[in-house]
């Protein structure tokens, strides 16, 4: 059975009001003004050549903010993704990720596509797997076996319901993986909500993976953007990458002023969106038929079984009354706190669920 797979709002049908509660995802966060008034200021360059100081400024911030060397700003999370891989692997390579991954299950099959690397999926609870799991993935070296090249996690896990891996698994997990002689790479599309949730620095909890990216349009509510942090000699590298994929940009300070101008406002005031699901979280616990998966940061994943309605209707009939959410499976949906989400936004959207769900299938 197919279901409606949509991180936006679809086109609103005619006579029904436009989604007000937009809970569908943190990407769906608009710039505010004064992170507006920062990109019109931006001094701008040619990023190409090198030259825009404002992509230059974020790209020194982020390797220090993530304890690397070198870093490079990317148009989007994905790009950074199939970098690092392409970077890093050679056609046939293995990679090892959880079976949720986002490089596994969203990103076209980039991996096999462009890098020509397969992914193998481990299990593991709420996204995250074990070193016993990853032990139990090594393969024999054989001319039979897939070389096992990188190992990735996806801090937070996103399809896990956006849970916060532990510092001492992931540098386990790194550290297994180095004795082995793979490299680890990191999906840090949601990293600063797994920081500010732990009270860790970024640095520290990266310092096992030898590539890791931040995005700027989740919940930091940037326009787009992503930078990729590494040695100095992958960077170097990703830049061939981004180059020849046509990822290289000019003015594109506009953009990094955005990225900026998040890293000094939108950081810490995560916290306010984890508040706000967690809250989310217990009113919908408390609508009969609908079970919770307690949230860690700001995505809550509910299942609407017991309800008998599934997810994409219960959608559908809550976007009447100008509430919307993302649809993860049949029966399971995903709601997701950011900027533009208030916690008054969050008790409409409680009671607009309960009032649906009351009527029954
Ligand atoms: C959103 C997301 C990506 C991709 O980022 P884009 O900027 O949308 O390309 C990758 N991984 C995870 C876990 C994500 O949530």
């Amino acid at each position: 059975m197919s279901y409606e797979h949509s991180y936006a709002p679809p086109p609103t049908p005619r006579g029904t009001p436009p989604v007000r509660i937009n809970l569908y995802s943190d990407t769906q966060s608009k710039p505010t003004p004064a992170m507006k008034a920062a990109m019109m200021e931006a001094e701008v360059g040619d990023e190409q050549a090198g030259t825009d100081p404002t992509i230059n400024e974020l790209c020194e911030r982020m390797a220090a903010f993530l304890g690397k060397e070198a870093a490079v700003f990317m148009p989007s999370g994905t790009m950074c993704n199939q970098i690092a891989i392409i970077t890093q692997c050679r056609p046939g390579d293995e990679i090892l990720a959880h079976e949720t991954a986002h490089i596994l299950t969203s990103e076209g099959s980039g991996a096999a596509a462009l890098a020509g690397a397969q992914i193998t999926g481990l299990r593991g609870e709420r996204g995250q797997f074990s070193l016993d799991t990853l032990k139990g993935a090594i393969r024999s070296k054989s001319r039979h076996s897939p070389p096992q090249r990188m190992v990735e996690v996806e801090q937070t896990a996103n399809s896990g319901g956006g849970t916060v891996w532990k510092l001492d698994d992931l540098n386990a997990i790194a550290d297994f993986a180095h004795e082995q002689g793979m490299v680890t790479h990191m999906d840090g599309a949601r990293l600063t909500n797994a920081t500010v949730a732990a009270g860790i620095a970024p640095s520290d909890m990266v310092a096992g993976y030898d590539t890791v990216w931040l995005d700027f349009t989740k919940g930091l509510g940037a326009p787009l953007g992503a930078v990729l942090a590494g040695s100095s000699a992958v960077i170097g590298q990703a830049w061939r990458w981004k180059q020849r994929m046509g990822g290289a940009l000019r003015q594109g300070g506009i953009c990094a002023a955005a990225c900026l101008y998040s890293l000094d406002h939108h950081v810490e005031r995560l916290a306010e969106d984890h508040t706000n699901a967690k809250a989310l979280a217990r009113g919908l616990a408390q609508i009969p038929g609908i079970v919770v998966e307690m949230p860690e940061t700001n995505l809550v994943f509910f299942d609407t079984t017991g309800t008998g309605i599934d997810a994409t209707t219960l959608n559908a009939r809550c976007r009447e009354f100008g509430v919307g959410f993302n649809i993860n499976k049949q029966w399971r949906a995903r709601a997701c706190t950011h900027l533009d989400i208030s916690a008054a936004d969050i008790e409409t959207a409680i009671q607009v669920i309960r009032e649906v769900v009351a009527k029954g299938p």
